[in-house]
């Protein structure tokens, strides 16, 4: 007997045939003498709608009110996904964030979980009751509710397998596992066995959206074993491991790309110390996340800053700098949303020398220009214009002989 919490993202709840199905492998766990959490998302699209009614009433609206609107998506599919373990004679009730509580921080739209009180469902569970939990939502200091940024209810399932101790989080989704890269943009996308948390973290946090950045975060810190797989099929999964459980490690691990981010150009900005502070002190404080930077210093001596932002935040950083024009001294601020940003992840990269070329490389032969570079120790990043980014991706796959 075991311990799981199962958590089934959008597609596996974007419908009443699908919340049944959802339901029925529930079931089969418990039948076979499994303790079970359940963690849904919204249902697909669902959440999309909610944020696209608040951008569109204001677009630097009020967050709290945000997250009042969008954790609603969840709160539907926990109710539906209890009545349809119900009805087939599954004992099983909903729980909201609040109720449990699953107390996060006070950031409204990308709150971080702070502690969640496991000791009333463990006695459920054991009492043989399946808690069907509403991903993605919290409650913050304010006694509001919060939720966990786009793709949070990854984390709502690592963080309650973590409280629950349960001996695994099963994330159940469209796709049947963690590919080399995103198999609906490259057929020949490997399946992975396996891929250590490292690997993944790198990975999602550079845009492969399988898990939440988060989530693989707090499962290497609190030591979850996770394992991705389909609610649709019952082909293996992917399991998240450590870099010992791997024998032969690939020197490239997989290739993402995102394309929620957004270029902003500070033009003509006076080269001297503390510009950089003068710019990115301010969108810090915004709560703003900044991620690729590259200065060019002119001749005259002053300064284009490029770096980029993601795309909700745009709004936000373009009033953000308007505010401290006069401290910084640009003459202009332009803006690119038609960007994509592409890398390259692997552990291997620490002993082996070349994969950055060989991405340059890569590109430079199908002409694609590189607008914006960035590394770590495990990952090469470059930004190009969005319109090649399935070209490139696919490119990439077979440079790194990748290709199944
Ligand atoms: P869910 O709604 O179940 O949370 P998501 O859409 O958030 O599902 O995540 C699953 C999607 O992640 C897949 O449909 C796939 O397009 C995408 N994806 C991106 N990179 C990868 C990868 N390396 N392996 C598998 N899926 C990936
Ligand atoms: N429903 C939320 C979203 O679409 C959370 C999730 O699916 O993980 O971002
Ligand atoms: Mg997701």
């Amino acid at each position: 007997m075991a311990r799981l919490v199962m958590k089934f993202g959008g597609t596996s709840v974007a419908n009443l045939d699908r919340i049944r199905n959802v339901a029925q492998r529930v079931k089969r766990e418990v039948e076979a003498g499994h303790e079970v959490a359940v963690v849904v998302s919204a249902m697909a699209g669902t959440t999309n709608q909610l944020v696209g009614w608040c951008q569109e009433l204001s677009p630097l609206h009020d967050a709290r009110e945000y997250d009042a609107v969008v954790a609603t998506g969840e709160q539907v599919t926990a109710g539906l996904t209890a009545i349809a373990l119900q009805s087939i004679g599954v004992d099983a009730r909903s729980w909201m964030g609040w109720q449990i509580a699953v107390e996060t921080d006070g950031q409204h739209g990308k709150a971080r979980i702070n502690d969640i009180e496991g000791d009333e469902l463990i006695d459920r569970m054991k009492s043989g009751q399946v808690p069907v939990v509403a991903g993605f939502q919290g409650i913050g200091p304010d006694n509001r509710v919060t939720t966990l940024g786009r793709g949070g209810s990854d984390t709502s399932a690592v963080a309650l397998a973590a409280a629950l101790k349960a001996d695994r989080c099963d994330i159940y989704t469209d796709v049947d596992g963690i590919y080399t890269t995103d198999p609906r943009i490259v057929a020949k996308a490997r399946k992975l066995a396996k891929i250590t948390y490292e690997e993944m973290l790198e990975l999602a946090s550079v845009g492969a959206k399988v898990l939440q950045t988060r989530s693989v975060e707090l499962a290497m810190k609190e030591r979850v074993r996770v394992q991705v797989l389909s609610s649709f099929s019952d082909a293996p999964g992917t399991m998240v491991v450590d870099e010992d459980e791997i024998v032969e490690q690939e020197i490239v691990a997989g290739i993402a790309y995102s394309r929620d981010e957004a270029k902003v150009t500070v033009r003509r900005v006076p080269d001297k110390p503390g510009i950089a502070a003068a710019i990115f002190v301010p969108l810090a404080q915004a709560n703003i996340n900044v991620d690729m930077i590259v200065q060019n210093v002119a001749e005259d001596g002053t300064t284009d800053m490029t770096f980029t932002v993601g795309k909700t935040d745009l709004a936000l950083a373009q009033s953000c700098l308007e505010t401290v024009r006069n401290d910084i001294g640009y003459a202009e601020i332009s803006t690119d949303m038609d960007v994509a940003k592409l890398s390259v992840v692997g552990v291997g990269m620490r002993s082996h020398a070349g994969v950055a070329g060989t991405m340059f490389k890569t590109l430079a032969d199908r002409g694609i220009n590189i607008q914006v570079i960035s590394t770590s120790e495990i990952k090469v990043s470059v930004l190009i214009a969005a319109e090649y980014t399935e070209l490139a991706v696919r490119a990439l796959h077979s440079a790194y002989e990748l290709d199944a």
